[in-house]
């Protein structure tokens, strides 16, 4: 270990309490400072101080998820993404706060209260990885891991100014990640370089045999190649175009022009069941959900309500008084579209949207190499502006969930702010696999495109 990194380790508390109101990290988690210190690894992430999301095991700490329901829990093995960080050498700073299981676009929905956004503590930071966003937003950290079921990276990547990724579904181990929605989560990568972003990736991902849906396929290592990504063809798609905020709209417009001008092609494609993708998305999620969270039950972690004598009480007044209200509205829709009359007509039927939504995709990435998008139709909102309002929480989500849907990896990369210094964020998606093609077009934007 490092004189630099050691000091940085003994100064976190200091660090942490300079920001103590934007409440990116879980707060009766102790700073997990000494997690690196005993590690002697030498590795690609050496000297680097790194965060990750509440809902990913680290042995002998508690993983509460931002949920009452996991009081008292303490994480009896350690995630296999986390563990990857380690072996590299990286030093876990702390655990960050997020909206409960995961759930929300704005990490309002946490029993520890909401994260706020540090271009402006009235607003969102985004979600559900908010406390990650914020964390690496404000240096707290050089980079953090989150999770992205159908948005939750890339979404408070661009509200907080920094790199987002959601590998494609199976690159990285779901190992010791709390389940949401199994054949959609992914562990996902925050930093604040293309270059950080692409080697906290490489460590994470590739094969692991704790996981049955993970991928085999080998993990290349990103060195950027000026030319190849200037020989790129990007595809633009009328559909992400709806209700997108001007100021987003005009940046992306200005991006376009620019790869114009450095010679890219620039061809417009179409993903004509986009419109489909939040409702899919949502009966699905939900369906899992419900399934996923039926093993807490008082029983077997943490919460446990015993006042009344049978069983039945143990498990509704434990999941009552456990689960916070968003949790409880996806739990009861999942139970909902699963129960035997309306199967065909919700969960079946989402499926096949699913199935389509991929296919957009596959026709478009035998067009273009890669998608760019806007990563959300609109700037961070307002705290408490939309808790009340699911629908229009749930919405926001448009143009990150059809990827989600499809398995695709996608990325929200930052370009520079609008007039009132909020930021921007464009998502560029690609074909499976091939997150490192991703890499060179966000390198190439990065490296010559200024706003
Ligand atoms: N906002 C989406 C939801 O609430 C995505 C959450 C996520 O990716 N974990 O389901």
């Amino acid at each position: 270990m490092t004189a630099e990194i050691r000091s940085r380790l003994e100064n976190f508390p200091a660090a942490l309490a300079e920001r103590q109101e934007l409440n990116a990290v879980i707060a009766d988690i102790p700073p997990l400072a000494l997690a690196g210190l005993d590690q002697a690894r030498r590795g690609p992430l050496e000297g680097r101080l790194m965060a990750v999301k509440d809902n990913l095991n680290l042995e002998g700490t508690p993983t509460t998820c931002a949920s009452r329901i996991l009081a008292g829990y303490i994480s009896p093995y350690t995630a296999t993404p986390v563990q990857r960080l380690l072996d590299a050498g990286a030093s876990i700073a702390a655990k960050t706060n997020l909206d409960e299981f995961a759930m929300g676009s704005s990490t309002e929905h946490s029993c520890f209260g909401p994260t706020r956004n540090p271009h402006d503590p009235e607003l969102v930071p985004g979600g559900s990885s908010g406390g990650s966003a914020v964390a690496v937003a404000t240096g707290l950290v050089d980079m953090a891991l989150g999770s992205d079921t159908g948005g939750s990276v890339r979404q408070p990547a661009a509200f907080c100014g920094v790199y987002g990724l959601k590998p494609t579904y199976g690159r990285v181990s779901r190992y010791g990640l709390v389940a949401f929605a199994s054949s959609f989560d992914q562990v996902g990568v925050f930093a604040t370089t293309t270059e950080d972003t692409a080697r906290v990736f490489e460590v994470i991902a590739g094969h692991d045999p704790l996981d049955s849906t993970s991928a085999p396929e080998p993990v290349t290592t990103f060195a950027y190649d000026a030319e190849r990504a200037g020989q790129f063809t990007v595809g633009i798609a009328p559909e992400y175009g709806e209700g997108v905020e001007p100021e987003i709209q005009d940046r992306l417009d200005s991006l376009v022009a620019f790869l114009k001008g450095a010679g890219l092609r620039v061809k417009e494609v179409s993903l004509p069941h986009t419109e489909y993708g939040i409702a899919a998305y949502y009966v699905l999620t939900a369906a899992e959900a419900s399934s996923n969270l039926a093993r807490f039950d008082g029983v077997r972690y943490g919460l446990r309500q015993h006042d009344r004598d049978d069983l039945e009480a143990l498990y509704s007044d434990t999941r009552s008084a456990g689960f916070g209200p968003e949790v409880q509205r996806r739990i009861m829709l999942g139970t909902y579209v699963l129960s035997a009359g309306y199967m065909d007509k919700y969960y079946t039927r989402a499926q096949r949207v699913r199935r389509l939504i991929k296919e957009d995709f596959g026709h478009v990435f035998g067009e273009v190499d890669l998608l760019l998008t806007p990563t959300a139709p609109t700037f961070p909102f307002p705290i408490g502006g939309r808790v009340e309002d699911p629908l229009a929480m749930y919405l926001g989500d448009v143009f990150n969930v059809p990827m989600s849907l499809a398995g695709v990896p996608a990325m929200s990369i930052p370009v520079g702010s609008s007039g009132n210094g909020l930021p921007v964020g464009l998502q560029l998606s690609a074909n499976y696999f091939q997150e490192e093609t991703i890499f060179q077009l966000s390198r190439f934007i990065e490296q010559n495109y200024s706003v």
